[in-house]
């Protein structure tokens, strides 16, 4: 089978860890674990996030006095792209002797036109006081909103149309090659007035970029991994209830936070539904079990679906 996986960016770096390389190393190592199992009977794509680490790059650009202005957005993406990418391209050569692993740097297109230029909404970055960030906000451009006490920058997240590279992921993915790609998304840009790319100060949702990106490498299964065993209803009240098989349909009558499972859910719920296959979240540890339909929540377009039969 072909899956994709979408890495949470806390599998990578846990809420609370210092974000040293040797610690980020170091996770990197137990999720390769998990996923050199699956690829060792399957046709695997890997996508991973990278919040916490953009967070860490762009502090070190504000802070550094070579610089007349810290470096874009699009630039920090494509540098955590270079850095995960290389902690996974190594670790997954060691693992998996004999195969072709690739990371590619690469882009995803978002419309220019996109709604979410004009409502930024995503927080990036660390908090300041207010004066800080108002200060900051007309010395370089950013937009700035109160995040609870603080405030803190806000940057656009429109939605991913398609990956650049695609044609290429496809090729890589067809030679049997173990490919990681679209890190934290892609990097975003958009096409200008003159049809060059270009690339914007944006973030695009890792979860929503993995799901076109599945559709567009026609994976039989999209994988979303995090630290939850499971989709919960009513997720941490005393009625908590773990979902373990449902239907696009009847995952989109819940709701979900839009910061954390919103954004998954909707990705699954789009696969399964302009597909018709077989998508899940669930834990990383339990990657092998889901894709046998025995953890995880798994999705599929209807209630009977025969699931295994068919895994
Ligand atoms: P990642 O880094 O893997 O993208 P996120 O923090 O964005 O992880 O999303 C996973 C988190 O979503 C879980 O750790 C959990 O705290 C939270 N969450 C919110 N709502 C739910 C829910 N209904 N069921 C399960 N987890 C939920
Ligand atoms: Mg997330």
């Amino acid at each position: 089978m072909r899956v994709l996986v979408a890495l949470g960016g806390n599998a990578l770096l846990r809420r609370g860890q210092s974000p040293d390389a040797a610690v980020q190393r170091e996770n990197v190592s137990v999720a390769v674990t998990a996923l050199a199992r699956l690829a060792e009977n399957n046709e695997l794509i890997i996508t991973h996030g990278n919040g916490p680490q953009v967070g860490v790059l762009a502090l070190e650009s504000a802070g550094d006095a070579n610089l007349t202005r810290p470096y874009p957005l699009d630039t920090i993406g494509a540098e955590t792209q270079g850095m995960i990418g290389y902690w996974l391209l190594q670790a997954l050569q060691n693992a998996l002797p004999g195969r072709q692993v690739a990371s590619v740097i690469n882009q995803t297109l978002v419309s220019a036109v996109d709604p979410a230029f004009e409502d930024p909404t995503k927080f990036v970055g660390q908090v300041y006081e207010r004066a800080e960030a108002e200060k900051l906000a007309e010395e370089y451009g950013w937009t700035v909103k109160r995040d609870g006490r603080y405030w803190r920058r806000v940057v656009p997240s429109p939605a991913p149309q398609r990956v650049v590279e695609t044609r290429l992921l496809r090729r890589l993915v067809r030679d049997g090659v173990v490919t990681v790609c679209a890190g934290g998304g892609g990097i975003p840009v958009i096409r200008n007035d003159r049809g060059r790319l270009q690339g914007v100060e944006a973030v695009v949702d890792k979860d929503l970029t993995a799901s076109i990106l599945a559709e567009a490498l026609e994976a039989d299964v999209f994988m979303v991994l995090t630290d939850v065993p499971r989709v919960a209803r009513h997720f941490g009240t005393p009625r908590e209830e773990e979902i373990a098989h449902t239907t696009p349909h009847r995952l989109r009558a819940e709701h979900f936070p839009a910061g954390s499972m919103g954004p998954k859910v909707e990705a699954v719920c789009r696969f399964v539904e302009t597909t018709g296959d077989m998508a899940a979240i669930g834990r990383l540890d339990e990657a092998e079990q889901i894709l046998r339909g025995t953890a995880g929540t798994v999705v599929t377009p209807n209630a009977t679906w025969p699931l295994a039969s068919t895994l």
